[in-house]
């Protein structure tokens, strides 16, 4: 079966380069599955979880928006922010949710309501992926 290489990079580093089979992105119009011998294709990625399947392993990334590219020989992905999901801190992303919640109440907003939505997101994706991670490892 034939794969693709996958690079997620982040301005901190590389997040996730590896040869896979099939990629499911968050797209801004919707989940954007990507197998090998894809056309070239070039698109803005929202905030949320992008899987990988590789042999019968199944990887979880989160990605907190950013641009992603299909080349001829492989696809890349320029997040602003990317977690595997075993790198994931848990307490730190329940502490983001419950400051953005917080945030967000106060009548009138005492903040830029669009940047504590977008913090809230990033923080429920993270906690998403987390979930789904642990409930694969409990077999449920
Ligand atoms: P926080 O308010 O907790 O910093 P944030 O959503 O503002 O969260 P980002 O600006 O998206 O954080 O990311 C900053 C850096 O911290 C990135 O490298 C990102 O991968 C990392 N990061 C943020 N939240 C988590 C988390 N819950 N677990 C692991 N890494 C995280």
């Amino acid at each position: 079966m034939s794969s693709i290489k996958l690079d997620i990079v982040t301005a901190e580093g590389v997040v996730f380069a590896e040869e896979v089979d099939i990629l499911v992105a968050p797209g801004i119009e919707g989940q954007l599955g990507i197998l090998p011998h894809h056309a070239p294709l070039m698109t803005t990625l929202e905030v949320g979880e992008l899987r990988v399947r590789k042999g019968g392993e199944e990887f979880f990334i989160v990605i907190s928006g950013g641009f992603l590219e299909v080349r001829p020989d492989r696809v890349i992905v320029l997040a602003d922010a990317a977690e595997r999901s075993e790198e994931i801190d848990i307490a730190r992303a329940e502490e983001a949710k419950r400051r953005a919640q917080e945030q967000l109440s106060h009548h009138p907003p005492a903040v830029d309501a669009a940047r504590v939505e977008a913090a809230l997101r990033r923080s429920l994706a993270r906690l998403k992926v987390a979930e789904k991670r642990r409930k694969r490892k409990l077999g449920t």
